[in-house]
This record gives C-alpha cells, structure tokens and sequence, in this order.
C-alpha cells in the first residue's frame, strides 16, 4: 500500500497541479463518447493502452469482461450501461478481451473453480462461449485456445449486451457502435472484429515506412 499513498502525493503534487484546468472542468461533469467494458485483470490499463485523458471513457469492468443478460435491472451491469447510454450518451461501447485472461482459464477448466464459487456462478454468462469452444476449437491448444476463447467470449458478449432494452434502443436509431476488440498482452496490440471478413484485424498499426517518409517530405517541403 505504500507505494500507493506516494503515488497520491506524486499525482496531488506533480499531475493534478499541472493540469488543474482539466480536473476543474471535469468536476463540473462528464461527456465522454465511449464505454469501456473489460476484465479486472490487473495488466490491462485502459487508459494507458488507448492513450485517453480522465473524462473520455466511461469504464465497466469485471472478471472475463462479462455482460450479463438484461436481467431487469437486478445487476449493476444493468445499470452502468442503462446510464452511459441513456444519461452520459456515449456513442460506442466497446467489449474488450485479452489474452491470458484467467477468467476464460476457468470457462475452459470449470474443474479448477470448485474453490470459487461465486465465479462459477458468475461464468454462467458465458456458457454460451463454453459451448463454442467445445464444438469449434478441438484442434487448438495452450494459448492460441485461450485466445480463440477470449475472441469468441467478447462476440458472446457483445449479444448479450443487445439484450439491453436502452442498448436495442440506441441501436435501432443508430445512436451507437458496438466494437470487439481483444488485447494481446505479449504485444501491446489490440484485435478489431470485422463483421465482413468474420476475423480480428490489428487496430492502430504504425502507418507503413514509406507513407511516414511521404508524409514527412510533405511537412518539410
Ligand atoms: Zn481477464
């Protein structure tokens, strides 16, 4: 813990003091255009992976960055993504998985959480993803079987956040943007699912060599 409590005296005196402008605004409210859904795993730090400022994601997170049903409003997930869309009005939610999730260990070793059995339980909104993985990817294992799993269980996830009454809503008057993305920890890369070709395509790739020459030529001539 006391690496925390120099960590708030370094941010008071260091960070808050020199963007004072920005945390004086944000005070008075909030307007950000994403949410953020993805695992509590303690290696994904949203903010320093999608390099955005205090008040630009509205985060829900959780283990296996799980959306459970619409259950009639007896979830907090229910709640947070009702206010984002209904309230904050955020024009995209993103579902972002990652690689080595431990979340998705379990989905695939359910033997393993007998010690857990709230997580057990909480798994249960993703047996659609166990199910997946036992009838398509007999052929994968190790780690390329725990990201096929973390793939398949952010489209899972993804329906089941259509399942929200304001999410349907939202959708039909094209008020928002529902994204997949998974994380590769490995890396520092981050995976896009494309509806047309069905795959995950690298998102933020560095502009080919010759593209930042011709670019660079431009500014300078
Ligand atoms: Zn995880």
């Amino acid at each position: 813990m006391q690496k925390l409590i120099e960590g708030l005296h370094r941010f008071q005196s260091e960070v808050f003091s020199t963007q004072r402008e920005l945390f004086t605004r944000l005070a008075k409210g909030q307007s950000p255009e994403v949410m953020f859904i993805t695992c509590s795993d303690s290696r994904i730090n949203p903010s320093l992976i999608t390099q955005t400022r205090p008040g630009e994601m509205f985060s829900l997170r959780n283990a296996g960055n799980i959306v459970p049903p619409y259950s009639h409003g007896t979830q907090g997930e229910d709640a947070t993504i009702e206010f984002a869309l209904a309230s904050l009005k955020v024009q995209h939610i993103v579902v972002c998985g990652h690689s080595c999730c431990g979340a998705m260990k379990g989905l695939l070793h359910p033997e393993a959480l007998e010690d857990l059995p709230a997580m057990k339980v909480w798994l249960k909104h993703a047996e659609a993803t166990q199910r997946i993985m036992r009838d398509n990817y007999q052929h994968l294992h190790g780690d390329a079987l725990l990201t096929a799993t973390a793939e398949e269980n952010v489209l899972v996830q993804l329906e089941n956040l259509r399942t929200h009454p304001t999410v349907r809503e939202h959708l039909e008057r094209r008020a928002v943007t529902l994204y997949g993305w998974v994380y590769k920890l490995e890396t520092g890369q981050m995976f896009n699912y494309d509806p047309v070709s069905g795959q995950f395509l690298r998102l933020g790739a560095p502009p080919p060599r010759d593209l930042v020459s011709a670019e660079a030529g431009r500014i300078a001539g």
